[in-house]
C-alpha cells in the first residue's frame, strides 16, 4: 500500500520525504517548476496554514479513515474540532482562524490501518514495528519543523517520546489523552467547570483544552 498520493500528478510513494522532494510534472507552476504535494492520506494530514506551529498525533487510521482517506474522519474528529476552537477562543497555541482540523499538520503512530471488523483490534500493538527505525523516521519526516507537538493518547505519546529522543528534536511535546468518547467519558463531569451553556461532552473537551494550554505554559 502506497501511502502518500500528489494531488496534482497523482504520483504514489511509501515515502513521504522523498515524494515531496521530487519534481511535478503536474505542478501548477508549470512542468517540473514544483515539487509533488502529497496533501491527505488515511492516517495523514499536510495542513493547509503556512505559519502553524503544532502537529496533531493520533495513534493509528480505522475504518473511517481508510474509506474519507484522510485522518481522524470520525467522531474523534469533531471532538478535535471542539478543542481547536477553545484553543481559538482563548488565544492560547491557535491564534489563526482556521475552518477545520485539517488546517493543520495531523499524523498518527502508525500508518497503518486498524479496526474491529478487519483487523480485530482498533490500535496498532506491534511494538516491533512501532519502534521500528522506519517508522520513527516517518513521523519523524512528517512533523519537521514544528514548536509544539500534542500527543493524544498513550501509544502517541510514547512513540513521539521515542521519536523526540531518537532524533534530539528541539520539539516541545503535550500529552493528553485521546479524544474518542471511550477516553474523554472517563473524565469525570464534576472535574469540569460546567458551563451549563455547553454539553457535557463539550465540558469535558473543554477540560482537555486547558491541560493542553496548562502544559504549553511549561513544556520543554
Ligand atoms: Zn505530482
Amino acid at each position: 500500500m502506497e501511502d502518500y498520493c500528489c494531488v496534482y500528478c497523482q504520483e504514489k510513494d511509501k515515502s513521504f520525504s522523498k515524494l515531496i522532494s521530487e519534481s511535478c510534472p503536474e505542478h501548477p507552476n508549470g512542468k517540473n517548476k514544483g515539487n509533488h504535494f502529497a496533501k491527505q492520506s488515511p492516517h495523514f494530514n499536510q495542513g493547509s496554514l503556512i505559519n502553524t506551529n503544532i502537529t496533531l498525533v493520533f495513534s493509528c487510521p480505522g475504518q473511517w479513515e481508510k474509506i474519507m482517506k484522510k485522518p481522524v474522519s470520525g467522531q474523534t474528529g469533531t471532538n478535535l474540532d471542539f478543542v481547536l476552537k477553545c484553543l481559538f477562543n482563548r488565544k492560547k497555541i491557535i491564534s489563526e482562524e482556521f475552518i477545520s482540523r485539517y488546517d493543520y499538520r495531523i499524523t498518527n503512530a502508525s500508518h497503518r490501518v486498524h479496526y474491529q471488523k478487519e483487523t480485530k483490534d482498533t490500535e496498532d500493538k506491534d511494538k516491533e514495528f512501532l519502534y521500528s527505525d522506519k517508522n520513527l523516521f516517518r513521523l519523524c519526516q512528517e512533523t519537521k519543523g514544528t514548536e509544539f507537538i500534542i500527543c493524544f493518547g498513550k501509544v502517541a505519546q510514547d512513540i513521539v517520546k521515542r521519536m523526540k529522543d531518537k532524533y534530539n528534536i528541539k520539539v516541545k511535546l503535550i500529552n493528553v489523552r485521546h479524544l474518542s468518547f471511550q477516553s474523554i467519558n472517563h473524565i469525570k463531569y464534576t472535574d469540569t467547570k460546567m458551563d451549563n451553556t455547553l454539553s457535557h461532552t463539550q465540558n469535558r473537551l473543554f477540560k482537555v483544552a486547558e491541560d493542553i494550554i496548562r502544559q504549553s505554559k511549561i513544556s520543554i
